[in-house]
C-alpha cells in the first residue's frame, strides 16, 4: 500500500512540475500586455508602434516606448489581409518593422504534441513505478529463505555470562569444555580431538536452558546466532530448508560462533510420523540441518547448541555422534540452587532487613529458575504498588502464592453459607494433611479464592524429593478427598466444590496402578503404551496392551485405592471433629490462618513414628 501511495504523489509531482513550466513558458517570461485589433489599430494610426513579430495567430507588437503588447488576429488571415479590411493607409506601416515567423519550434511542438504526448507519458510513468514495487515484493519473498536468526554479538549489554546463571553446576562444567573448544580450538586439533558439533540441552521449562546458552556465548566470546525451531517452519515449501542453509552460511562467515536452536523438537520431532504436508516440509528441514551438521569439516569452529523440553520425541538421527552426541542434562533446582537463583535476581532490588532467600528457597520446593526470578519480580511491582521503598518479606510470601496459585480474588463475595462450607473443606484437607504420618505439614490455609480456586491449604515437604514410596501416594489421595469427605460428613452433601480434588485423586490412583506398578493385585507391571500423536503434540492416544478382563480389574483396582483413602480421611475428621469445628471457627473469623495459629489449634505435627 505505502509504495503506491508514494509513486501515486511522485507521479503527480512530475505532472504539476511539467504544467507549471507550460504556463511559464506560454506567458513567455515577461508579461505582455493583451490588446484588441482596435487598439493596435489606433497605435499604427498614431505611429506609435516600432515593430510587430506575426507569430501564428499572435502579433507581438513592440511599442515605441518599448512596451510590449500582444493581440490575437483571427485564424487563417493573414497580417496583409488584416491591414487591407481595416484599409490603413499603407504609409502608416512605413518605418514598422513586420516581421513574420513560423511560429517558434518548441513552443508549436509542445502545442501540438503535448496534449497527445502527456497522457502516454504519465501512463508510463505509472506502469513503471507499479512494476518497480512489483519486483520488490519480489525480492522481499526471496528474502523468505534467508534465516531470521537474531545476532548476539560480542558487546551487546545483553551479554551473559555463567555467573548469571546460578545453580545447574554439572551443566556448566560441561559446557566449559565447549568455551575452551571455542577459544582455543587448535589446543585440542594438534591432539588430533574432534570437536563436538552439537550439544542439546535438556531440562523442564524455565529450568534456565536458552539463558546458558546465551551465557556460553558470552562465555566464550564468540557471536551467537538465536533461532527457534518454530521459525523456520513457514507457510511455503523449503522455505524451512532455505533458512538453515542460509543459518549456517552466516554461522560459517561468523566463525568461531554458537548456532544456538531453541525449542528444537519444533523442526527435530521423530520423522516417518506426519501425515499432510506441513509435516514434509518439517522432515526437510531436519533433514537440512543433519546434512549441515554433517558438512562442517574439522576446521569449521561453529558449534550448534540446541534446547528442548521433549527429549523423548527427538529424531534419533539427531542424537547420533557428529550431531548433537552432548547432552546437557538442567535438573529442577534443589534448595541451594533455588536460593542462588533467587539472590542472582535480587541483585538490582532493595530487599527489606529482614528477608530471608533462604526461607523463600524452602517454602518453593519444585518452582523452575523462570518462576523463581518471576516470584523477585511479581513481589517488586506489588512492593511498589504499596508505595514502599524495599520488598519486604510480605511482598515476596504473596507473590509466591500469587506464582504457584493465580491472583487472590478478594472480590468474590462468598454468602456465609459458601464460606462455612469452604472454611470446613479447607480444615478437612489440613486437618488429613496434618495427622497423616507421611503428609506434608501444612504451611497455610485460607478461604479467600486464588485464581480458580476457591480455598487453598497449603503444605510443603521439609525437604526436595524425588523418589515417592506408595504410602505416600495413599496418604496424598486421603488428602485429597479430605475436603469431599468433610463436606460429606458435616453437611450431609457434597458440593461442586471438590470437583478438582476429586479428578486429581483418581489421576493419582490410576497412575499407581497403570504406571508404577504399586497395586498388590495387577503386580509390578505397567498397562497401556502411551503414544503421541505428533500433529496435537499431546498424548491422546492410548494404546491398550492389555485385555478387557484387566481393564476391569484396574476400574476395580482404582476404585478401592479410593474407597480406602476416603475411609482413611473419614476416620481422621470423624476422630478429630473438635479440632476441624475450631479450624473452621478460626478460618471463617480470619480467612486465613498460617502454620503457627493452625498449630496453636490442632497442636505440633506428630512425628513419623507416632
Ligand atoms: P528455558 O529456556 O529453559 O525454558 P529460560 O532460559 O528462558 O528457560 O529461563 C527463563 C528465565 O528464568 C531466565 O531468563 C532467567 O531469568 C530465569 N532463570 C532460569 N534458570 C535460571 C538460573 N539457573 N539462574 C538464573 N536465572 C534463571
Ligand atoms: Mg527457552
Ligand atoms: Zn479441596
Amino acid at each position: 500500500m505505502k509504495p503506491l501511495i508514494k509513486n501515486f504523489l511522485v507521479v503527480t509531482l512530475i505532472f504539476l512540475f511539467i504544467a507549471s513550466l507550460f504556463s511559464l513558458y506560454s506567458t513567455g517570461g515577461k508579461t505582455a500586455q493583451r490588446v484588441g485589433l482596435e487598439s493596435l489599430l489606433a497605435s499604427l494610426d498614431e505611429g506609435n508602434v516600432e515593430s510587430i513579430a506575426v507569430e501564428g495567430n499572435d502579433l507581438k507588437i513592440t511599442l515605441k516606448d518599448g512596451t510590449a503588447q500582444v493581440a490575437k488576429k483571427e485564424p487563417g488571415e493573414s497580417f496583409s489581409d488584416l491591414v487591407k479590411n481595416y484599409s490603413l493607409p499603407a504609409e502608416k506601416l512605413k518605418g514598422v518593422k513586420i516581421e513574420v515567423r513560423d511560429e517558434s519550434g518548441t513552443r508549436y511542438w509542445l502545442g501540438a504534441v503535448l496534449p497527445f504526448v502527456l497522457p502516454f507519458l504519465l501512463i508510463g510513468v505509472f506502469i513503471y513505478f507499479m512494476l518497480r514495487s512489483v519486483q520488490g515484493a519480489n525480492s522481499r519473498a526471496m528474502m523468505f529463505g534467508q534465516s531470521q536468526a537474531k545476532e548476539f554479538s560480542r558487546d551487546t549489554k545483553a551479554r551473559v555470562s555463567f555467573k548469571d546463571v546460578a545453580g545447574v553446576k554439572e551443566a556448566k562444567e560441561e559446557l566449559k569444555e565447549v568455551v575452551e573448544f571455542l577459544r582455543h580450538p587448535k589446543k585440542f586439533l594438534d591432539l588430533g580431538a574432534r570437536i563436538p558439533r552439537g550439544v542439546l540441552l535438556l531440562g523442564s521449562p524455565g529450568t534456565g536452558k536458552t539463558l546458558l546458552a546465551r551465557a556460553t556465548a558470552g562465555e566464550a566470546n564468540v557471536p551467537f546466532l538465536h533461532i527457534s525451531g518454530s521459525e523456520f517452519v513457514e507457510m511455503f515449501v523449503g522455505v524451512g530448508a532455505s533458512r538453515v542453509r542460509d543459518l549456517f552460511k552466516r554461522a560459517k562467515k561468523n566463525s568461531p560462533c554458537i548456532i544456538f536452536i531453541d525449542e528444537i523438537d519444533a523442526v527435530g520431532r521423530r520423522r516417518g510420523a506426519g501425515l499432510g504436508g506441513s509435516h514434509d516440509e518439517r522432515e526437510q528441514t531436519l533433514n537440512q540441518i543433519l546434512v549441515e551438521m554433517d558438512g562442517f569439516d574439522q576446521t569449521t569452529n561453529v558449534i550448534v547448541m540446541a534446547a528442548t523440553n521433549r527429549p523423548d520425541v527427538l529424531d534419533p538421527a539427531l542424537l547420533r555422534p557428529g550431531r548433537f552426541d552432548r547432552q546437557v542434562v538442567l535438573d529442577e533446582p534443589d534448595i541451594k540452587d533455588r536460593e542462588a537463583i533467587l539472590k542472582v535476581h535480587a541483585r538490582q532490588k532493595p530487599l527489606g532487613k529482614e528477608v530471608s532467600l533462604r526461607r523463600i528457597a524452602e517454602s518453593t520446593p519444585g518452582f523452575s529458575g523462570a518462576d523463581l526470578a518471576n516470584i523477585l519480580n511479581e513481589a517488586a511491582i506489588l512492593a511498589a504498588r504499596r508505595n514502599k521503598k524495599i520488598i519486604d518479606m510480605a511482598e515476596l510470601q504473596d507473590s509466591i502464592l500469587k506464582v504457584m496459585l493465580g491472583p487472590e480474588r478478594k472480590s468474590r463475595v462468598l454468602t456465609d453459607k459458601e464460606k462455612k462450607i469452604t472454611a470446613f473443606h479447607e480444615g478437612g484437607h489440613a486437618l488429613v494433611s496434618h495427622f497423616l504420618p507421611h503428609a506434608d505439614p501444612v504451611q497455610k490455609i485460607s478461604i479467600i479464592a486464588r485464581g480458580r480456586a476457591g480455598g487453598y491449604t497449603i503444605k510443603l515437604p521439609l525437604e526436595d524429593k524425588h523418589l515417592y514410596t506408595k504410602s505416600e501416594y495413599l496418604e496424598e489421595i486421603s488428602v485429597l478427598l479430605a475436603g469431599h469427605v468433610t463436606e460429606k460428613e458435616i453437611f450431609g452433601e457434597v458440593t461442586t466444590g471438590a470437583t478438582s480434588d476429586l479428578r486429581r485423586a483418581t489421576n493419582l490412583a490410576r497412575r499407581l496402578v497403570t504406571d508404577y506398578g504399586m497395586s498388590e493385585n495387577l503386580g509390578p507391571r505397567t498397562f497401556g503404551e502411551k503414544e503421541e500423536l505428533i500433529f496435537l503434540g499431546r498424548e491422546i492416544h492410548e494404546q491398550r496392551d492389555y485385555s478387557e478382563k484387566v481393564a476391569e480389574e484396574i476400574d476395580k483396582e482404582i476404585t478401592h485405592i479410593i474407597d480406602q483413602a476416603a475411609h482413611q480421611a473419614k476416620g481422621i475428621i470423624g476422630r478429630y471433629r473438635d479440632l476441624l469445628e475450631k479450624t473452621a471457627v478460626a478460618l471463617i473469623a480470619t480467612e486465613t490462618l498460617d502454620k503457627e495459629e493452625f498449630e496453636k489449634i490442632v497442636g505440633k505435627k506428630p512425628k513419623e513414628a507416632a
